[in-house]
């Protein structure tokens, strides 16, 4: 029944579209084609229910409600009000948080929301206090010089980009690198593991206002017990962006310590990656921050996306369900599956080895970079990407590692065999991959030669376990 609905549904979408501009809905129907038909082991992808994405398509796109939920900029936001209230509420639950705002379009502008609130909360002026009395016009020339200047130069420390952090968290080019006076903290390099007592030395030197922690790219769990102590110590602010492992979280897989929620003032994540939501974000925070993330909108971020708030409405729905519980442990699982397949196979992991929901492979023992490996992989019908491994002597374009994340595939059923197959065909391909030559004849960062038959027996193999686990099964297009 629902199966039957579902396709009709999608069917008549697609007609409806092709009948305005054709090329968009041949588009649409290709992408389902490819995403069917390839290994997606991009660590931050997932595949949303179609209700969650149905929701996403309809009138609400429509409706302008910049502001809150009862005071909106814009009259006749009523529904609006229903959609963003159910949403948060809905968040609040799922995550224990006293505060839930889900007007951020992605990770990055929740990010900036969390930023915006703690210069908002934080920084101690008296110009400050005038702009927020509303007092702006007692303002002189010379108050907003200064204000700006205490606005701008305040500390944030988060987790390098090489060591699996997020460019938003203090990468020097990203705006967040350049509206803060930024340090880093890395990972340990024999272990490649979080060192707490070097980030607490770090703190202690530094006295950051912003103490952020989370990843992209690390993986293992964190502490934020540990996190929040020496954020304490040092009297910042933990800022906690779980972008990437938020459905761990939803699902009861990382709890007491590992649970950034009850001990971050902010957490910021994305809704669409192991959330397996709408693509969006989100800012949940202590009472003492819930105002000032309130102003997010206007003051960061355009105007909320009703239609998205929707879909998370709906998402959120699903992940408080056992059937959630169950996926988010399979996440992990088989990361393990995953990394204990590259093990057995002779393979170097960062850090040994996995706990979330990320392998990252380090591919030099292969004679390749990062790039020619993902190049070599893509080929094959694997869809990875090229990450940057600590330290890593090929720098961040053409890198020395590839991450895998667990979730999409886990999506469609795949289980413990099916990723140790996953290693033995990564490791099929990356064995039978050699580096190219420069025209000059010097080794090559990106060019490489991949050995005869290795692309057609890889995908062969592939090609099996996903027409065991096909992706939306049930949803026929006509
Ligand atoms: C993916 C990610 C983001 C950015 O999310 P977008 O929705 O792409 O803006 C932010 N922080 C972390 C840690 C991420 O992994």
């Amino acid at each position: 029944m629902t199966d039957s609905l579902i396709s009709s549904a999608y069917s008549q979408a697609l007609e409806v579209i092709a009948s305005v501009e054709p090329r968009i809905a041949e588009a649409t129907r290709q992408e389902l084609a490819d995403q069917r038909g390839s290994l997606k082991l991009i660590a931050s992808e997932n595949y949303a229910s179609p209700a969650v994405l149905m929701t996403m398509g309809t009138w609400f796109s429509d409706k302008y409600a910049e502001g809150t939920v009862g005071h909106r900029f814009y009259a006749g936001c009523q529904n609006v009000d229903t959609v963003e209230s159910l949403a948060a509420e809905h968040a609040r639950e799922l995550f224990g948080a006293p505060y839930a705002y889900v007007q951020p379009h992605s990770g990055i502008d929740a990010n900036l929301v969390a930023f915006w609130s703690i210069l908002a909360n934080k920084v101690e002026s008296p110009y400050l206090e005038k702009l927020q009395a509303k007092n702006v016009n007692e303002l002189s020339e010379a108050d907003w010089e200064t204000l700006r200047h205490e606005f701008g130069n305040q500390r944030l420390l988060g987790m390098s980009l090489d060591a699996g952090g997020h460019l938003t968290h203090g990468f020097r080019p990203n705006i967040s690198g350049k509206m803060f006076h930024q340090q880093q903290y890395g990972t340990d390099p024999e272990t490649g593991l979080l060192d707490y007592d070097a980030v607490a030395a770090k703190a202690r030197e530094f006295k950051p206002l912003v103490l952020v922690a989370g990843y992209s790219a690390y993986p293992r769990r964190v502490n934020f017990a540990k996190m929040r102590e020496i954020a304490d110590e040092v009297g910042a602010v933990l800022m906690v962006d779980m972008a990437h492992f938020a459905g761990l979280v939803a699902g009861k897989v990382f709890t007491g310590e590992e649970n950034p929620v009850p001990y971050a003032h902010l957490t910021t994540t994305t809704t669409h990656k192991s959330l397996r939501g709408p693509r969006g974000g989100m800012v949940l925070a202590q009472e003492e921050f819930a105002a000032d993330v309130d102003r997010g909108c206007p003051m960061v971020l355009g105007g909320p996306l009703s239609h998205v708030m929707a879909a998370k409405a709906v998402a959120f729905a699903e992940a408080r369900t056992p059937d959630f519980q169950a996926y988010a442990q399979r996440i992990a699982d088989n990361a393990k599956s995953l990394a204990d397949g590259f093990l057995t196979r002779g393979a170097n992991l960062v850090t040994g080895g996995t706990d979330n929901h990320i392998v990252l492979l380090d591919v030099s023992s292969f004679g390749l970079t990062g790039r020619q490996a993902e190049s070599a992989l893509l080929d094959a019908g694997v869809v990875t990407n090229r990450n940057s491994v600590p330290a890593d002597p090929n720098g961040a374009w053409y890198t020395s590692g590839i991450r895998l994340g667990t979730p999409a595939l886990t999506t469609r059923g795949f289980g413990h065999d099916e990723f140790d197959t996953v290693a033995e065909l990564i490791v099929d391909v990356l064995s039978n991959t050699e580096a190219g030559t420069t025209k000059a004849g010097g080794p090559s960062k990106a060019s490489y030669v991949l050995g005869d038959g290795v692309a057609d027996r890889v995908t062969k193999q592939s090609a099996e376990m996903l027409d065991k686990h096909p992706l939306y099964p049930g949803l026929v297009l006509s």
